[in-house]
């Protein structure tokens, strides 16, 4: 019997056979793959011969061919999921983990690869595969492998409940914010909601057999009431609730309490780093980063909020007194966004259902495929006769200035049921070229959540939604213009975490620029161009309360760090205490005393960001700056478009990216462009 996820793994740039794939190839794919794959670690070490083409690539074939059965499995478990396909997906990952294990821990393997590094070929290999190696130790190491045997067992006992106190945590949360709701009977309750909120609790209500409306505390039920309910009770205990979840105090006190979890989480944490030689989990969060100390981190985050901080307490004392001026004496933390929101109104007057007609679909992808045709000289082609997932999914070819393939990519841009939220780029394969000279091309899936069109009327997309999908496609160039030949360091691949937001951060300016907005605009029926006024508007409203914004970013930055770097074994984590330090050096307003928020971090608790939740403003310094350049030589200018894509979008992971950024500005990043484009006066 064929497996059509098979027939794809062994054939040089196949494109998944989408149509073809069954829940039931799925588990037999994957074990045949990573027996393959075992067979050939084994084969390799056997022969001894540790040289780029007898021990490299082989190893770099197959773990391709898991990755070309695995990636579109995992993408469709993600964009049209459903029982059959999740239990087949999830059947495998125990499979997956243990052969990554397997991986990471091979004596004979890190010797491999220790024999490559130091032997005479080493000398003679490029850049990006001396890299590859390099990047492969230093990963054995974190993994453990050169352990004594009792310490190798701890480390794997430490990472493996690691990972059941991240599960738990996210569901302890998950479960407190669907354990309670606000239910309402009262219609003058409702007062200044907007109608899609009434509707989405009313049909809420309908699902749980309910007269009324019920509001839950899932962010888009959540954030409309304290953006626009005028009701204070109602506000205020949306707020308690919402604050409170997974943790010793509010409504649900005490039943889903993250508190052990996060003691437990943190202190393994710093044992494991211990192990591997590290002082503490934040330093070995950073050995695979850009930033290189802790202290660097920290003092980057102090300068930004040293600036920032006075025109935050300006941005949070003009809404005291918008709330003054309406007779509202004291601000309670459920009145902040209200009155914020009722002030961006008063001075902006501009909202998302203005725009949208401006910003129908076709104009802004072919405005889009416009404007990185200017940049980088690159043209998109769709191919209609590809075989896609679903019928709304699009497939297109990259070609370069030279009319060479780049890449591949599927666009997958409309929200529909079986489809996991949010907004991400993944890869299918990234670009790699054999030694026999055979090169696989890159191939992207972009995928969004946009509503889709209605009737005849085509898609039409908020500002925030454009910014989204610029942003994928920032990641896509990374990962499809790639010239680097060496797979593990091409495209997106090897780039350290926290300057992977570069070229999807930098893209996005191109929407905030009204010769860009020209391009990827235009009212869906008549085709006009957006009205001035419309237009300045939308850009005198971007930075507003950016201040605030980011000395909230830098609060969360603050309190991750320090909590990795300052724990102490002997006194255990204190969570509560850094973050209240942190509060008050930073923050505008100091939160009720009740307030768990740490309880709700994810991103740090459950999610990769631990001692790492700065990288968004560290890539943003580098995306601002980078951009500033196209500021100073105009923002379509040929030649500064071609240089990024020299230095950055085409190298990939194949040198540090410091090195990189320093080749395309011509020295170190500066923090200034940031501030101007935040609107910080400096
Ligand atoms: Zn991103």
């Amino acid at each position: 019997m064929s497996n059509p996820l098979l027939e794809v793994a062994n054939n040089h740039n196949a494109l998944p056979k989408f149509a073809a794939i069954k829940p039931t190839h799925i588990e037999p794919a994957i074990e045949q793959v990573i027996n393959d794959a075992k067979s050939t670690v084994d084969k390799v070490l056997d022969t001894k011969q540790f040289t780029w083409q007898g021990f490299v690539e082989p190893l770099q074939r197959a773990d391709e061919r898991i990755q070309k059965v695995w990636a579109p499995v995992s993408h469709l478990n993600s964009v049209m999921s459903e029982p059959e396909l999740r239990n087949a997906h999830d059947a495998c990952l125990a499979l997956l983990s243990e052969y990554a294990t397997y991986v990471g821990q091979h004596q004979g393997l890190f010797a491999g690869y220790q024999a490559l590094a130091n032997g005479d070929e080493y000398s003679t290999l490029n850049r990006s595969q001396q890299k590859l190696i390099n990047d492969t130790l230093r990963d054995f190491k974190l993994s453990g492998v050169d352990l004594p045997e009792n310490e190798k067992k701890r480390y794997a006992e430490i990472t493996s409940r690691l990972s059941e106190l991240s599960s738990q945590f996210s569901n302890n949360l998950l479960d407190a914010t669907h354990a309670w709701h606000y239910h309402i009977t009262d219609e003058t309750l409702l007062s200044g909601l907007p109608d899609s909120a009434i509707e989405a609790a009313k049909e809420a209500a309908q699902e749980a057999e309910k007269e009324g409306w019920l509001f839950t505390l899932d962010i888009p039920s959540y954030l409309p009431v304290m953006l626009y309910a005028d009701n204070v009770e109602f506000r205020k205990a949306m707020y308690q609730a919402f604050v409170t979840r997974a943790s010793d105090v509010g409504p649900n006190a005490g039943e889903y309490d993250n508190s052990d979890v996060m003691n437990e989480t943190l202190a393994l944490r710093h044992e494991l780093a211990n192990l591997l030689g590290f002082d503490n989990y934040a330093e070995m969060s950073l050995a695979t980063k850009m930033a290189e100390s802790p202290n660097q981190v920290l003092s980057f985050l102090n300068d930004l909020a040293e600036r920032s901080l006075g025109q935050a307490k300006a941005d949070y004392q003009a809404i005291e007194n918008f709330a003054k001026a309406q007779s509202v004496q004291t601000l309670d933390a459920w009145d902040v966004p209200y009155y914020s929101e009722q002030l961006k109104q008063s001075e902006y007057a501009i909202s998302d259902e203005q725009l949208k007609p401006y910003f129908p679909e076709h104009k802004v992808v072919d405005g889009l495929f416009s404007v990185v045709n200017r940049l980088f000289g690159i043209h998109i082609k769709e191919h209609k006769e590809i075989d896609t997932y679903h019928p709304t999914v699009r497939f297109y070819e990259i070609t370069d200035a030279n009319g060479e393939t780049r890449g591949f990519f599927y666009m997958d841009l409309y929200a529909r049921a079986g489809k996991r939220g949010g907004a991400w780029m993944a890869d299918f394969v990234g670009r790699n070229r054999d030694s026999k000279g055979e090169l696989q091309y890159p191939v992207a899936f972009l995928t969004c959540n946009f509503s889709k069109p209605v009737g005849d009327k085509p898609a039409l997309f908020t500002h925030d939604e454009v910014l989204t999908l610029f942003h994928e496609f920032g990641h896509g160039l990374h990962h499809m213009l790639t010239q680097v030949d060496t797979g593990g360091v091409s495209g997106i691949d090897g780039v350290e975490w926290d300057a992977v937001e570069l070229p999807s951060q930098f893209l996005e300016n191109w929407c905030w620029e009204p010769e860009a907005l020209a391009d990827i605009s235009g009212h869906y029926e008549t085709g006009e161009p957006l009205p001035q006024n419309l237009l300045d508007n939308m850009l005198a409203a971007r930075n507003f309360q950016s201040a605030m914004q980011m000395v909230r970013q830098l609060e969360f930055s603050l309190f991750d760090m320090k909590l990795h770097y300052e724990f102490d074994a002997a006194q255990g984590a204190d969570i509560a205490g850094v973050l209240q330090r942190v509060r008050e050096h930073v923050a505008v307003r100091i939160p009720p005393e009740y307030n768990r928020f740490q309880h709700s971090f994810g991103h740090i608790f459950a999610g990769g960001y631990a001692a790492g939740y700065y990288s968004y403003k560290w890539a943003e310094v580098l995306s601002a700056d980078a951009f500033a350049k196209f500021e100073e030589n105009g923002i379509f200018d040929r030649a500064t478009g071609r240089e990024f894509l020299h230095a950055i979008l085409e190298r990939g992971g194949s040198q540090p990216a410091a090195e990189l950024f320093s080749e395309f500005r011509g020295r170190e990043p500066d923090i200034n462009a940031l501030l101007r484009h935040s609107g910080i006066a400096n």
